[in-house]
């Protein structure tokens, strides 16, 4: 199936009529500061200013907007292990529809508002400078530039003058970055929002990403005693030294597996004086965990997750404190920061059809659709709200969270012709 002639020229030449106000709109996100709250910056406020700016520019495109707080039990709510307590005070979404014609099939566009922090960022973070045909600064890739391509996309389809009656859908979250686990997205999933299908825009390289991995975040908190070591004192370091050097041959099992994952020891925090001995000492891990892998745990009846992931690292903590005197009578404890799912999602999807439709008639150099390593907020659109979801981004993956950030002028045009074209593949049903 292909896309007729006249849709491709009509919707790309609206795409290149809106380049101006897509170069002009990135630079001034990127010039609001969005850094999301947990990114470890004293100045970072929340993700308001640019979202307040976004709703404004909805209603300039006769969006019908709307708000969705994020509520702060947003995770116990929707029944998925992540970061708690967490603040969502002011923290909301913007959402934007459209009707086209009688209205019909829906698609919705999915991007995020927050960045990442901008310690040892190198220059000015939020200049949002366009040179060399790149837009600069912190979220100019990751994901601002395709936030402004959702609107450029939906522009271009209301105005190409093409008939169509569907429902379009654009949602920008707060709270993807920093530990987010997808927060603002999931509390648009509990607020109902629905459509038959989904294009993550939070994305890099121009190829449909059809999923991620997962993650789960453990910690585990190793007790001691603290005192001088002369009088019975036990080092809380020591015992943490045992369970890491025990996990570590998780670690190169995790490696060797087909497709390796990663576990990675992000935190070794204890001590507070060279002449203390700590009493308690704490690691955090990130473990990755594949597709086959959630698979195996709903099989078993622990539902889809890193359930089974879990229950190895617990198991290999509990065998290490047992031969342990002192950790046997004070035995670490595990905890789960957040589990989140992986997804993928079938080549035969419609959606994903026309994404690979979408870059071929856009003239994008054909890349093969393949999920991500790194989990992103399409896991919650898939998995929790059962919405087939594609990624399609147009952010340079190298300058993505770095101490420079830019994204490419061409790139972002290139995307907003595919998401486009994708967009009327899909609900025109050409697929
Ligand atoms: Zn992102």
């Amino acid at each position: 199936m292909a896309l007729s002639r006249q849709a491709v020229e009509a919707i790309s030449k609206q795409v290149e009529s809106y380049r101006e106000f897509l170069v002009d709109f990135t630079a001034e996100l990127v010039r609001i500061p969005t850094v999301n709250p947990y990114s470890g910056d004293a100045s970072a406020r929340r993700e308001t200013p640019g979202q307040q700016r976004m709703a404004r520019q909805l209603e300039q495109m006769g969006a019908k907007v709307e708000t969705v707080q994020v509520p702060d039990d947003v995770f116990v709510r929707s029944q998925v292990v992540g970061p708690a307590p967490r603040d969502y005070t002011n923290r909301y979404n913007v959402v934007g529809r459209w009707t086209l014609g009688k209205g019909g099939r829906s698609v919705l566009l999915n991007c995020h508002m927050d960045t990442v922090g901008t310690a040892g960022y190198q220059g000015a973070p939020f200049s949002g400078e366009v040179l060399d045909g790149r837009i600069w600064g912190r979220g100019s890739t990751d994901s601002k530039g395709n936030l402004v391509v959702g609107l450029v996309a939906i522009e271009a389809l209301r105005h190409a003058g093409l008939p169509l009656d569907a429902d379009l859908i654009l949602e920008s979250v707060v709270d993807e970055e920093c530990n987010g686990s997808g927060g603002g997205t999931l509390a648009n999933r509990l607020a109902g929002i629905q459509a038959n299908g989904c294009i993550c825009l939070d994305g890099t390289d121009l190829y449909p990403c059809i999923g991620s991995n997962g993650v789960v975040t453990a910690a585990v908190d190793v007790y001691g005693k603290a005192g001088h070591a002369a009088s019975g004192a036990v080092n809380a370091i020591d015992k943490a030294v045992m369970v890491k050097l025990a996990l570590d041959k998780m670690v190169e099992r995790r490696r060797a597996i087909t497709p390796p994952q990663n576990m990675n020891l992000g935190i070794f925090r204890s001590g507070t004086l060279p002449a203390i001995v700590p009493d308690h000492a704490r690691l955090e891990y990130n473990i990755s965990y594949a597709l086959t892998e959630a698979q195996a745990a709903k099989d078993a009846g622990l539902g889809w997750s890193a359930m089974l992931v879990r229950q190895e690292f617990e198991s290999i903590v509990q065998s290490i404190a047992k031969v342990d005197p002192w950790m046997a009578e004070h035995p670490p404890t595990v905890s789960w920061i957040k589990d989140l799912y992986p997804f993928q999602t079938s080549l035969d999807e419609p959606i994903v059809k026309a994404a690979q439709l979408g870059y071929r008639a856009a003239g994008v150099r054909e890349k093969q659709p393949a999920p991500m390593g790194a989990w992103f907020d399409g896991a919650h659109i898939s998995i929790y709200a059962g919405i087939h979801t594609v990624g399609m981004g147009a952010g340079v993956m190298a300058t993505a969270h770095t101490s420079c950030e830019y994204v490419q002028i061409d790139d972002l045009v290139a995307n907003a012709k595919a998401v486009a074209l994708a967009m009327y593949a899909f609900l025109s049903e050409e697929l």
